[in-house]
């Protein structure tokens, strides 16, 4: 009698599990610990409200680095730089400065020898030099605020040890 009662209630809530309603119970549950994500499997009633809310959240965070890039490309570093500057410190893995003192240590900056001072044509039509932190931030430094032009180029001519 009690075994029976038991197998009722346990076989009752078995068909309800398998049953229409039981099934949307359980994919709330799958949503509610995946998140978003999980919703793409959810019945079209509840798909498309969910893209509803999600497009203009999409739509916001792109807006976010787009206008990021627009700021940087007015720099001058937009992605073509970034592809510049990736292929350049490949073939120029080590920091030239310190390699002429005797140095091994990463380049980790492409370098305008010239300073280009947001001109987009000294941006491109430029000399570059793979450089480290401490020789971008110092040592080239020291040489822009007393070199210019062909003087300059001369200058980093001698840190790279070519005279
Ligand atoms: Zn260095």
């Amino acid at each position: 009698m009690h075994r029976r009662a038991y197998a009722q209630e346990h076989g009752a809530s078995e068909t309800r599990a398998s049953g229409g309603s039981g099934w949307r119970y359980s994919a709330h549950a799958t949503a509610r610990q995946a998140g978003d994500g999980i919703m793409a499997i959810e019945p079209k009633q509840h798909r498309r409200p969910s893209i509803g809310k999600s497009t203009p959240h999409k739509r916001t965070a792109r807006h976010a680095p787009r206008e990021t890039r627009a700021n940087s490309s007015a720099r001058g570093y937009d992605h073509r730089w970034e592809k510049f500057r990736a292929a350049f410190l490949e073939r120029n893995p080590l920091c030239e400065y310190c390699l002429a003192r005797g140095r091994v240590e990463p380049a980790t900056i492409c370098d305008h020898d010239l300073p280009h001072e947001h001109d987009p044509h000294l941006f491109w039509n430029n000399t570059f030099t793979g450089l480290c932190k401490f020789d971008h931030d110092s040592t080239k430094q020291r040489m822009e605020r007393r070199y210019s032009g062909g003087d300059l180029l001369r200058a980093i001519a001698r840190a790279k040890g070519k005279t």
